[in-house]
């Protein structure tokens, strides 16, 4: 392996009511390097056969286990060990993150840091759950209690695998809930890792299940089980509706996070040296695979040439290299099926527009997913490549007139995740504010990300919120409960 470090191909078993199991089937599926296109592992292939198992398990440790028993206090204490365990074991998370999906290694360890920090967080919160009295006009207690929504399904994305199984799981536990979550089959290995320590945390057995899977074959049955109350997706647009759909026929609560075409809005009095670098930032951080990537960059026509300009040149100086190194900047792809996508939009963006850097792999390396960071300009907002969302390191650069003009192409498009507006204008940043139709606004700067703040889109970007204080509330049911003070019968009759 070039460059790389050779290990062997590691096989690993799933985890199903606290045992570690092989599917019933007994397939395996590859798990890939993007980086080197090498097999690094074997998981197993689950089908709806071990989804019934897990489904089982999590019910029975809803309904009859320890955890239906616990505390606030208790289920607060396993997710701070859990988070200790996991920043214990940063060094050996953020290699396998890194190899296993090509991000750079330097972004791995800050993944590996933020999905502890969020298992800290709802540690935290969960004993900071709380119901309510309410004021009903009678001798009566009118109490509103929160409890837990029950099995909950998680289904995640492989941009960021294990932040992104911390989001589901932690304020699913912290509820009280029993969970089976489903690592995105590119990416399932930290989580894998993770799981190991579950029985050490103190985490009774069939609380959370870990099944490895491919979408169709094992998400979909999760998603159609009749026993799981709630599914939380994050994932492409298209797999989202399929999931509406699907838990319709058993009315399960769903949250939806489905990504977006966000614009990043630059006016032309904007710090020009602060702009440059934000627009790639915003669109080339964890090579474009994001779900916020700022990829509609929104230009003001009078400084739209210079900053087209500077934005190429800087481009062009973007460390592409091995996810090992660390000066590497932008890795890998995730697979193949993301490096032909990004291609495919490289190439339809060459007919859609105009380039001003990148637009292909990047050819020194003989193996791997790389792609050059790619900036397209003079796109129109109703060309594909500004449409669809690619979900690569591909940004299009749109020239507008004034703020009205702005906020029309802004606001012109399916999706409503984030949005980040430039100006060193107060008033003209808080009118931007206001007008974006999305669930998150960035002033002056884009991506950074707070498991205190509350995270999700508007429109076909999803709904349902995640992180913060709202994130637990899509974890909670509200029962109503009205106790009588009268003892003397009602007397109607
Ligand atoms: P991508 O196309 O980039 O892989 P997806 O939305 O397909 O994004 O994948 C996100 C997650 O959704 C993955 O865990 C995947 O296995 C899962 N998934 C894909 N299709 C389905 C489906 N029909 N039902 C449930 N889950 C699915
Ligand atoms: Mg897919």
């Amino acid at each position: 392996m070039p460059g790389g470090v050779q290990t062997e191909v590691r096989n690993y078993q799933m985890l199903i009511n606290g045992e570690w199991v092989a599917s019933k089937s007994n397939k395996m599926f590859p798990v890939y390097d993007p980086s080197t296109e090498e097999v690094i592992a074997q998981v197993p292939d689950a089908s709806a056969a071990d989804v019934s198992r897990a489904v089982a398990a999590a019910k029975a440790a809803f309904e009859d286990g320890p955890w239906g028993q616990s505390t606030h206090q208790e289920r607060g204490r396993v997710l701070f060990r859990l988070a200790d365990k996991i920043r214990q074991n940063l060094p050996m998370l953020a290699e396998l993150e890194c190899r296993n999906s090509g991000k750079p290694i330097v972004e791995a360890e800050y993944d590996i840091t933020d999905a502890a920090t969020c298992f800290e967080y709802y540690g935290g919160l969960a004993t900071k759950i709380t119901g309510q009295v309410n004021p009903v006009p009678d001798n009566a207690l009118s109490l509103s209690l929160k409890e837990p929504v029950g099995v909950c399904g998680q289904i995640i994305p492989w941009n960021y695998p294990l932040v992104m199984a911390a989001w589901k799981l932690a304020p699913a536990l912290a509820a009280g809930c029993t969970c089976i979550l489903k690592p995105a089959e590119q990416t399932p290995l930290t989580m894998l890792e993770v799981a190991k320590w579950f029985d050490e945390i103190g985490l009774p057995k069939g609380v959370v299940n870990v099944i490895t899977g491919f979408g169709e074959t094992c998400g979909a049955p999760l998603v159609a089980h009749p026993d799981v109350n709630k599914i939380a997706f994050t994932g492409s647009a298209a797999v989202g509706k399929i999931i509406v759909k699907a838990a319709a026929d058993t009315v399960k609560r769903v949250t939806l996070e489905l990504g977006g075409k966000s614009p990043n809005i630059f006016f032309a009095d904007a710090d020009f040296e602060a702009a440059i670098d934000g627009a790639l930032f915003g669109v080339f951080i964890n090579q474009g695979e994001v779900c916020s990537a700022g990829s509609r960059v929104l230009v003001q026509k009078s400084i739209y040439k210079k900053f087209v300009e500077a934005m190429a040149a800087k481009a062009k100086t973007i460390k592409v290299g091995a996810p090992l190194d660390r000066d590497t900047k932008m890795g890998a792809l995730v697979s193949k099926d993301q490096y032909d996508r990004v291609r495919s939009y490289q190439e339809l963006g060459k007919k859609e527009a105009k380039l001003a850097s990148g637009g292909g792999r990047v050819e020194k390396f003989a193996k791997g997913y790389y792609v050059e960071p790619t900036i397209f300009y003079d796109v129109d907002n109703s060309a594909r490549i500004a449409r669809e969302e690619i979900f690569g390191p591909v940004a299009t650069v749109i020239p507008f007139e004034d703020e009205k003009d702005a906020l029309k192409i802004a606001n012109d498009s399916p999706y409503g995740l984030a949005a980040a507006v430039w100006t060193r204008d107060i008033f003209k940043a808080m009118r931007t504010v206001k007008a974006l139709r999305c669930g998150i606004v960035w002033v002056n700067h884009m991506q950074p990300t707070y498991v205190e703040a509350p995270w999700g889109g508007y429109k076909q970007s999803g709904f349902g919120r995640e992180l913060g204080p709202h994130g637990i509330e899509e974890y909670l049911e509200t029962k109503q409960v009205h106790i009588n003070l009268n003892e003397a019968p009602i007397g109607w009759y």
